[in-house]
């Protein structure tokens, strides 16, 4: 018998402890990422919750260096540090972020045991990591908080709900007032507040003390350090933590917001004393959400209880002229369903408050979005009654006259017939008053004393002038009748045609025709030659005497006519008479001083005229004068 009890007891105890350590490395595998490397790093094993982890197969990692879990986010020298730290035979701890095969990180509490051969020198490292991602992430999450927090433009502010004191002031806040951190330990929202006494203040934040509400949001001034004021939107809530509860107060500058706000308000004054300005109805039709609404000038339209705010359907009861209504309606509906029409227009009738019927032009721009659809139009009726009534009266008058200028047509055509048939008829017994009065006077000259011949002669000079006169009559009733074609006609060459035409007479007076490089016009040949013969022969007819007749002809042009002057330094022209010498038969004197019988400048005028020309005169009495006519280039 050998007693064996202690080395049983010896077994028994070591087969306890290697049993506990069985489960100590069981429960160990289970929760923890192991892997074993060579002393060169690579590694030689790894346990499911490694691949797990990395989501590499085992046959992936065997073999590799740990940088195939690199996730890049440490810098070089924590690695040196690890490094150094496990080939001196330490163990290292830390926390590494890792990358998996899928790309996402993870991260791990690390620790590096090395394993030391006799020399004490590592010949494998056993890495044990524990997933702390969780953790990682929420901290990130928290500092990322915080960081936002800090650098957030608006300002954040944490005061304590009974005492009002900061214990937060993010550094937005601290620029935005000027105040330092510690400054600001010793104030209150009220010390920055200067609109708010402490009862306002109170009683504002009551609905979130109270519970009422979880947040209030109210607009108020915040007074710099240095005085300034700024307008803010205050949000504030009430954090309850534990026994204590604080303030939490984000700020937004509403500084820029009001200036827009301004601007827009102001914009929207502008435009309403334009609608005032204006005696047309300005108009905006939200189409989304059907409303209208209409400036104070349509209560001159259908009378002062017009409503000016309107829904949709109200707006076709105001009083539009039943025959123009569904044409309205159409057109309205036609602009707006074609998504390629912005602008629409219509004439229309309505009534006004007192039932009278009124004209309107009704124009309008439609506003669509980017689909085409039309979502608003603006626009103003303008009242155009008044001219409607002008335009009517016109149209009237203007049938009037067309009316009156037949009848005249018809007159003139009446009158130059008769001065033709009379001039015509007239010369037959005239030149029988001539030839008997002749025959007087040869046949009984013995008989005749002196006194009867002077009757004689007075009565055919008499007869001679009214022949004269006939004559003219006669050239007056054809002049104006455009019987040829138009032709390119040399003034130069008229002018000469001229001179050898009257050779005696400018012979006689030693008149001097001065004129250099007239133009070529294109007109009718015969009125034209008229004109031109009549105001030179009155020229040379009517200058002073004992002055030699200077007459300076110059032609010149516009885009749409020729222009010719006549330039004499004759007796000259009152210019009371300038009209009167265009009438027939007018003249200025009488016949024993100056021949003629006041016909000239009237067949000129209507020769001008018939081409639609000019003819007047300017001139100094005693000095001379200048007549002018012009004569149309189409
Ligand atoms: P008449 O020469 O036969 O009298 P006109 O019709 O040619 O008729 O002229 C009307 C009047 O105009 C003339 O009587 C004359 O008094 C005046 N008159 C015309 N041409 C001139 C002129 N160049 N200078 C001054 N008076 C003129």
């Amino acid at each position: 018998l050998q007693d064996i009890h202690e080395r049983k007891m010896a077994s028994l105890e070591l087969e306890k402890s290697l049993k506990s350590l069985e489960d100590y490395k069981f429960s160990l595998d289970q929760a923890a990422i192991i892997a074993f490397t060579d002393s060169k790093g690579v590694i030689t094993s790894v346990n499911d919750n490694f691949c797990k982890i990395s989501k590499y197969k085992e046959n992936e990692i065997i073999g590799k260096t740990h940088q195939l879990i690199n996730s890049g986010y440490h810098p070089k020298e924590f690695f040196i540090d690890l490094w150094t730290t496990i080939a001196s035979g330490k163990v290292w701890r830390g926390e590494i972020r890792n990358r998996a095969k899928d790309g996402l990180y993870y991260w791990v509490d690390t620790t590096i045991v090395p394993f030391l051969d006799e020399k004490n020198k590592p010949f494998q490292y056993l890495a044990i990591r524990f997933d702390i991602t969780t953790r990682k992430n929420a901290e990130q999450e928290k500092s990322d908080l915080q960081a936002t927090l800090e650098n957030s433009l608006n300002e954040i502010y944490i005061f304590d709900s009974k005492t009002f004191l900061f214990s937060y002031v993010n550094k937005g806040a601290l620029i935005n007032i000027g105040y330092s951190f510690h400054e600001m330990l010793d104030l209150t929202p009220l010390d920055i507040k200067p609109d708010f006494t402490l009862a306002a203040f109170n009683e504002i934040i009551a609905p979130v003390v109270n519970d009422e509400k979880e947040k209030i949001v109210f607009f108020t001034n915040h007074q710099r350090k240095d005085g300034s004021m700024y307008p803010v939107e205050v949000h504030l809530q009430l954090i309850k933590e534990g026994g204590n509860s604080r303030f939490l107060a984000v700020i937004l500058d509403i500084t820029e917001r009001k200036k827009a706000e301004g601007i827009v308000l102001e914009a929207n004054e502008r435009f309403e004393k334009v609608t005032e300005a204006t005696n047309d109805a300005i108009w905006d039709w939200d189409i989304v959400n059907q409303t209208f609404y209409r400036s104070k000038a349509i209560e001159k339209f259908f009378g002062e209880d017009t409503s000016k705010s309107l829904d949709e359907k109200d707006f076709w009861k105001d009083s539009f002229h039943p025959e123009d209504l569904e044409t309205i309606k159409s057109s309205v509906n036609d602009a707006i369903n074609d998504p390629t029409t912005n602008r629409w227009e219509l004439e229309y009738r309505l009534f006004n408050a007192e039932g009278d019927t009124h004209f309107v032009i009704d124009r309008g721009i439609i506003i669509r979005n980017d689909q085409g659809k039309a979502i608003r139009m603006v626009g103003a009726m303008t009242d155009v009654t008044q001219q409607k009534r002008m335009e009517l009266t016109l149209k009237n008058l203007n049938s009037e006259l067309e009316q009156y200028t037949v009848q005249l047509e018809h007159s003139n055509e009446e009158l130059e017939q008769f001065a033709f048939v009379a001039s015509h008829d007239l010369q037959e017994p005239l030149r029988m008053i001539s030839s008997f009065m002749d025959l007087l006077k040869r046949k009984y000259s013995d008989q005749l004393d002196d006194k009867a011949k002077k009757y004689i002669h007075f009565a055919m000079d008499g007869a001679n002038r009214m022949k004269q006169i006939i004559l003219d009559l006669l050239d007056y009733s054809k002049a104006g009748k455009l019987k040829e074609d138009l032709v390119a006609i040399d003034l130069n060459q008229t002018l000469e045609d001229y001179a050898i035409l009257r050779r005696r007479i400018i012979n006689e007076k030693k008149a001097l025709l001065i004129y250099d490089n007239l133009l070529t016009v294109n007109a009718y040949k015969a009125p034209l030659t008229q004109t031109v013969h009549c105001l030179l022969d009155n020229a040379i007819k009517y200058s002073k005497e004992g002055v030699q007749p200077k007459i300076e002809i110059i032609t010149s042009e516009n885009e749409h006519e020729w222009i010719v002057q006549i330039k004499d330094n004759g007796i000259g022209i009152d210019k009371h008479f300038y009209d009167k010498i265009f009438v027939i038969f007018q003249r200025l004197h009488n016949k024993d001083k100056y021949e003629g019988t006041g016909i000239g400048l009237s067949i000129a005028k209507k020769n001008v005229e018939s081409i639609n020309g000019r003819i007047w005169v300017e001139s100094i009495l005693n000095e001379g004068s200048t007549f002018y006519f012009s004569i149309k280039k189409n």
